[in-house]
């Protein structure tokens, strides 16, 4: 199903036309499709339907509340990375055995409020940590569930920068360290080992990679068994690659067939960490045309959305589908799509072939998961609003930021 589609020369999000959301709510704009997350979440459900599974959604690819809560509702658990998502988690009332803690710096704060909380799962990316974690749960005078993330030495084939499942990484601890580590943390009185885990990385768009980390995992698993640690779960992490461009994105079904072959007989639980898979293609960001010049033969339209909203393009060269919100009859060119930050590398697209004249509306899309979360005010520019559309009912899940909301936590220096 198509979540965003012309009807009658105009485009929609499912019932809604795009153009009445710029209306209503102003540019740039980020709406999420409703379906289009419910979709994505059911697919990855339903292809472990047949094997004790647990998806925990990587807050960090959109933390909208409402996209939070949305996922409640269908029974995700959540992946989060910091003391900030646990809040968020908490907040829609997400149940709190299913939320794993991963990240390679957790700060003791953190550690304390999800032990507090009864969180399902602390992914441990080293010695130090699994030291702190077990200090702070005798303190409290309680127990920590804690699974190790190895580091499976497997090469993604996916941009360096959202690479991470190599040696040279900063992430998880080598095979040798995790089997000492469960041979540690076996002796410590207030931890509880539940699992093991392992992320190799994001935008993956082929099999083989997970395939090779599940085969070197179980063999962790296979090693520990023989020593009298069971493990309850195994956690592959996310990763998942989405279609941007004219990539083939990884069948879901397929993926699971050639994880649960590479589980075999085993009987741990298969939890994963999917981000991007569940929200990219769900959201777009509508933006309006302010500006159309030629410099040197080249042709800008200079948008009102810009990388403060949007860095995926400047920061891992990502490719956005662009396109015209109301089919117009101006004459078509190829068009360097830019925003009006001080920058060169504030681009959103380059070199696509539009339609569109001063004061048209264009929409970026597949901007759901790394879009509006990685937004910031450079330039002092106000962070956009965030709208869930689902059938003809398009709510409002983040305002507009004001400048006034900007201001609030600076002061003058007094002289
Ligand atoms: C970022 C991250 C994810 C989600 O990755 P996607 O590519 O969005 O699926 C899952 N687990 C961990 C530990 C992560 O850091």
């Amino acid at each position: 199903m198509d979540y965003f589609a012309y009807q009658n020369g105009e485009l929609w999000a499912e019932q809604v036309p795009l153009s009445q959301i710029v209306s209503d709510y102003g540019s740039p704009t980020f709406v999420y499709s409703r379906a289009a997350i419910e979709d994505a979440y059911q697919r990855f459900d339903n292809a472990f339907s047949h094997h004790d599974h647990r998806i925990c959604y990587a807050v960090k690819a959109n933390s909208n509340l409402g996209v939070l809560s949305l996922l409640t509702s269908l029974g995700a658990g959540f992946d989060i990375v910091s003391g900030g998502e646990l809040e968020r988690v908490l907040k829609v009332g997400a149940p709190t055995d299913k939320i794993v803690f991963s990240g390679v710096g957790k700060q003791a704060w953190e550690i304390e409020k999800a032990i507090l909380a009864g969180i399902g799962c602390f992914n441990i990316e080293s010695e130090q940590e699994l030291d702190l974690i077990s200090n702070i749960a005798t303190k409290l005078d309680t127990s920590a569930p804690i699974s190790i993330r190895v580091n499976p030495d497997v090469n993604a084939r996916t941009h360096p920068y959202i690479s991470t499942g190599l040696r040279e990484n900063k992430f998880g601890v080598s095979s040798l360290i995790a089997r000492e580590m469960y041979e540690q943390a076996s002796e410590l009185t207030h931890i509880e080992i539940v699992g093991i885990d392992c992320h190799i990385g994001s935008q993956i768009t082929d099999i083989a990679p997970f395939t090779e980390a599940m085969q070197r995992v179980v063999e962790i698993v296979d090693d520990l068994e023989a020593i009298g640690i069971t493990l309850k779960h195994i956690d592959l992490g996310g990763g998942i690659g989405v279609q941007y461009q004219d990539e083939t994105p990884i069948d879901i079904e397929e993926y699971a067939a050639a994880i649960l072959q590479t589980l075999g007989h085993r009987q741990q639980s298969l939890w994963f960490e999917p981000g991007r898979y569940i929200v990219a293609n769900a959201g777009i960001l509508l933006s309006r045309v302010l500006t159309l010049k030629e410099n040197e033969g080249k042709h800008f339209a200079v948008i009102d959305a810009a990388m403060n909203d949007l860095i995926r393009p400047a920061l891992y060269q990502s490719w956005q589908k662009v396109s015209e919100v109301r089919l117009s009859d101006s004459e078509p060119r190829f068009y360097e799509l830019v925003g009006p930050v001080c920058e060169t590398g504030d681009f959103l697209a380059r070199d696509r072939h539009l339609a569109i004249e001063v004061n048209a509306l264009v929409a970026i899309h597949s901007v759901g998961a790394y879009g509006f979360v990685m937004s910031s005010n450079y330039n002092s520019r106000s962070r956009a609003a965030e709208i869930i559309v689902s059938g003809s009912d398009a709510q409002c899940v983040r305002k507009r930021e004001s400048v006034e909301d900007q201001l609030r936590l600076e002061s003058v220096f007094r002289l």
